[in-house]
C-alpha cells in the first residue's frame, strides 16, 4: 500500500478545508421518529392473529402509517436547527467579564481541543474510535445514542444537531442507513469533509420483507443496496480501511498512525472471516428467517439462506397476514431459527417460535452497545455472535 501523502498543518490543530464538497443525500424516505415501537405481541396463526394487526401501531402493514404530517416534520426539524444554531452562536460556559488570563490564553493556544469527528451511526464509531486510539487527533463523537440500534428512524435533536454545526469531519455507514443526515447535513459546516465508509464496499439489493403480502406496502427502498455492510467481517476491513484513509487525508501526520491500526483491525476482521468460513463448510443447508435484513451480509458469509423478514421493512410492525404466511413458510421450508436483532419484537417472534417449533436468538448487530465500550467492542461482539450460532445450528458437514 503506498504512503499516506504529508502536507503541512493537519496534527492536532484545526483540520486544512478539505476540496471534496460533502456527499449527496437521497430524500428522507422513513419517518424520521426515534421513539420505541409499538409493536403488538400476540398469538398467530389463527383468529387472533387479528389482534397483531389492530392494535396500536405507528407502523402498521395493514393501514396507512400514522406519522407527523410532512409539513409538522419541517416544522419540527427547523425549530430543533434553530435551537441548534442559537446554541452554537451563544457563548460557552461561564459569561466573560473580562480578558482571560494570560496563562490560559497561552494553555488554550499549546493545547488546542482536538477537532470534532462525527460518527453518523454506532459501528463507524467504534471503527473510528479504534483506528484514533495512541493518537488522539480527533474527537470522536456518536451522533446518535448508544442505545439507538440500527438509525432507520433516528430522529436527532437539538444538542445532536448542535454537534453536527461544530464538526468539521463527519463519518457515515453510507448507502442511506443514516437517512436522518439527508436533513441534518444542512446545519453542518459547508467545507465539512465526509467520509462515507460505503465506498466501493460490495453491496446486495435489498430485500425487505422477502415475501409479497397483498394489501402491504412495497418498502421504497426494496431495489436499492442494503445498508447493513457493517455485520460482515469482510466487509468491516473495507469500511475501516476507507475511515483510515478520511482520518488520514484530514491528518495527514497521523497517515503512518492509522495505517498502523487498520493493519492491526484487519487482522481482528481476517481471524472473523476464518471463523465464518468454517461456519459455512461445516453448516450446510440452513434456512433461516430475520427480523429485518440486518444480517443478510453475515448470512452470506456463513452460508445461510433467508427466506423471509418478520418486518416487511426495518421497524414496520407486521401485519397479522404476514405473521401467518411466515408461520407457513417456517413449517413448509424446515426453517431452521428465527434470528432477530436486539431491537426487534422478542414476544412476537417467541410466539413465532412456540407455534412452529422451531428456536429464537437474538444476534447482536452492534448497532447499540456501551457508551464507552472497550475498543474492540466490535471484535468481541461479532465472535459472540458467531459462537452462539454455531451452538444454535448443529455441525452436519465435515
Ligand atoms: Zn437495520
Amino acid at each position: 500500500m503506498s504512503a499516506f501523502s504529508r502536507a503541512s498543518g493537519g496534527g492536532k490543530g484545526e483540520p486544512r478545508p478539505f476540496p471534496d464538497a460533502p456527499t449527496a443525500y437521497g430524500p428522507c424516505g422513513a419517518s424520521c421518529e426515534d421513539s420505541p415501537k409499538a409493536y403488538a405481541p400476540s398469538k398467530f396463526p389463527g383468529a387472533s392473529m387479528a389482534s397483531a394487526a389492530s392494535a396500536p401501531s405507528r407502523h402498521s402493514g395493514d393501514s396507512a402509517p400514522s406519522r407527523p404530517a410532512p409539513a409538522a416534520l419541517e416544522l419540527s426539524f427547523v425549530l430543533a436547527l434553530a435551537a441548534a444554531l442559537a446554541a452554537s452562536l451563544a457563548p460557552s460556559g461561564a459569561p466573560s467579564v473580562g480578558p482571560a488570563p494570560l496563562m490560559a490564553q497561552d494553555e488554550a493556544e499549546l493545547n488546542p481541543p482536538a477537532p470534532r469527528l462525527a460518527a453518523a451511526s454506532y459501528p463507524v464509531w467504534l471503527f473510528a474510535r479504534f483506528l484514533n486510539n495512541g493518537r488522539g487527533a480527533f474527537a470522536v463523537e456518536l451522533m446518535t445514542r448508544p442505545e439507538t440500534g440500527c438509525p432507520h428512524e433516528f430522529n436527532p435533536q437539538p444538542r445532536d444537531l448542535e454537534r453536527l454545526t461544530q464538526t468539521r469531519t463527519l463519518v457515515k455507514n453510507g448507502l442511506d442507513l443514516e437517512i436522518y443526515l439527508a436533513r441534518a447535513i444542512r446545519v453542518a459546516p459547508p467545507d465539512v469533509y465526509v467520509i462515507d465508509a460505503s465506498s466501493e464496499v460490495p453491496t446486495m439489493i435489498n430485500s425487505y420483507g422477502r415475501l409479497s403480502i397483498p394489501g402491504e406496502p412495497s418498502p421504497q427502498a426494496a431495489m436499492e443496496p442494503n445498508p447493513h455492510i457493517f455485520l460482515s467481517p469482510r466487509l468491516a476491513s473495507m469500511m475501516a480501511a476507507n475511515i483510515a484513509k478520511g482520518m488520514s487525508a484530514r491528518d495527514a501526520e497521523g497517515a503512518a498512525h492509522y495505517q498502523s491500526r487498520l493493519e492491526l483491525f484487519q487482522a481482528d476482521m481476517r481471524a472473523l472471516e476464518e471463523d465464518a468460513a468454517l461456519f459455512k463448510r461445516t453448516h450446510r443447508g440452513y434456512k433461516i428467517v430475520t427480523s429485518h435484513g440486518f444480517m443478510d451480509y453475515l448470512a452470506q458469509d456463513l452460508g445461510l439462506t433467508i427466506l423471509a423478514d418478520v418486518e416487511p421493512a426495518p421497524e414496520v410492525t407486521p401485519s397479522a397476514a404476514r405473521l401467518r404466511k411466515i408461520a407457513d413458510l417456517v413449517t413448509d421450508e424446515r426453517v431452521a431459527a428465527v434470528l432477530l436483532d436486539p431491537h426487534a419484537d422478542l414476544k412476537l417472534a417467541q410466539t413465532l417460535g412456540s407455534e412452529t417449533g422451531v428456536p429464537v436468538a437474538v444476534v447482536d448487530p452492534v448497532t447499540a452497545g456501551p457508551a464507552d465500550p472497550p475498543l474492540n467492542y466490535y471484535q468481541s461482539v461479532l465472535k459472540q455472535d458467531m459462537n452462539m450460532l454455531g451452538k444454535l445450528f448443529p455441525v452436519n458437514a465435515s
